[in-house]
């Protein structure tokens, strides 16, 4: 089995020239393409695959996932996955509902759109300094971060540190200075999917997944801060549409994004299956071995999928 991940999935808007995203209709030819090569998994062979690790008949079937909520995901995603007969899974980060506003992660995505990438990482660098990145962490991230993106110059390195080395404490108010030093207003009311978008979406068999609260490199958190991240979030998606099955996403993925800490709590908060970010097929063994960690890999390894 294939799982793919999506994230942006829209149209192109001149208010973003760089912004990175899979256009709609690469979208739907993709679908084209692995409804013809490879075929969809089914919500009965997930359950079953969940339940005794039986693999659907035809090696090598395509789930699909969708992360951050995006508003997008309701405007073009979900007509398009109904209209196929379809099912996905979507992962939601609660901090925008309870708290409002946007993420730290969609605000740098918003700048890097918006605004040439060394031009955001000159700035960034001179207004960071040394005490706001913890000096221990720069050599385990160097290496495997943003390994699989394809990036404007200078993207990935502003992207590095603000989501890697720049320490959380600081962060929310440097993207602040940043966006008010190059007049860019963060204020998007409908970035993310609705609460009853979300519910929506839930009735009509579409799996809603937790992808914790703020979106953190959970790595970085301490087993309390991750066990908030994790139980806030399943609290709220609870309160606003049925969990048949509790299931989650590592923010970013990679095996640096989460840690044993993360697995024990998963475990311990009663979720099925988690998904992580690796480039090969879900096996049977996956679901011994790896169920808090499965394998998905990006749209962009697959025709079709690259961003405009
Ligand atoms: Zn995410």
């Amino acid at each position: 089995m294939k799982v793919i991940m999506y994230h942006y999935v829209r149209r192109y808007t001149p208010r973003l020239p760089n912004f990175r995203f899979l256009d709609f209709d690469n979208f739907r030819k993709q679908l084209d393409f692995f409804g013809a090569k490879y075929g969809f998994v089914t919500l009965d062979e997930w359950c079953r695959y969940l339940s005794d690790g039986t693999m659907p008949n035809v090696p090598g079937k395509v789930l699909l996932t969708f992360d951050d909520a995006l508003s997008c995901h309701f405007r073009y995603v979900f007509p398009e996955l109904k209209s196929r007969g379809l099912w996905g899974m979507f992962y939601v980060p609660t901090l925008p509902y309870t708290e409002r506003g946007i993420l730290d992660v969609h605000r740098i995505h918003l700048l890097c759109g918006a605004f040439e990438g060394h031009r955001l990482l000159d700035y960034a660098v001179n207004i960071i300094s040394k005490e706001m990145i913890p000096e221990r962490k720069q050599q385990e991230f160097e290496t495997a971060t943003y390994a699989h993106q394809l990036n404007h110059e200078g993207v990935s390195q502003f992207k590095r540190l603000m989501n890697y080395f720049v320490d959380y404490e600081y962060r929310s108010q440097i993207l602040d200075a940043i966006g008010r030093r190059f007049g860019y207003s963060f204020e998007i009311p409908d970035f993310y999917m609705s609460v009853e978008q979300i519910s929506e979406m839930a009735d009509a068999s579409m799996i809603i997944g937790s992808h914790t609260r703020s979106h953190p490199v959970m790595s970085r958190l301490s087993a309390a801060e991750q066990s908030l991240e994790i139980g806030s979030s399943f609290d709220f998606l609870s309160s606003v549409c049925p969990l048949p099955v509790r299931t989650y996403c590592h923010p970013y993925g990679g095996f640096h994004s989460f840690n044993d800490n993360t697995i024990r709590l998963l475990n311990g908060f009663g979720v099925k299956f988690s998904f992580n970010v690796e480039s090969r097929e879900v096996s049977d063994r996956d679901r011994i071995h790896s169920i808090q960690y499965l394998p998905r890999f990006d749209c962009n390894e697959f025709q079709f999928g690259s961003a405009s």
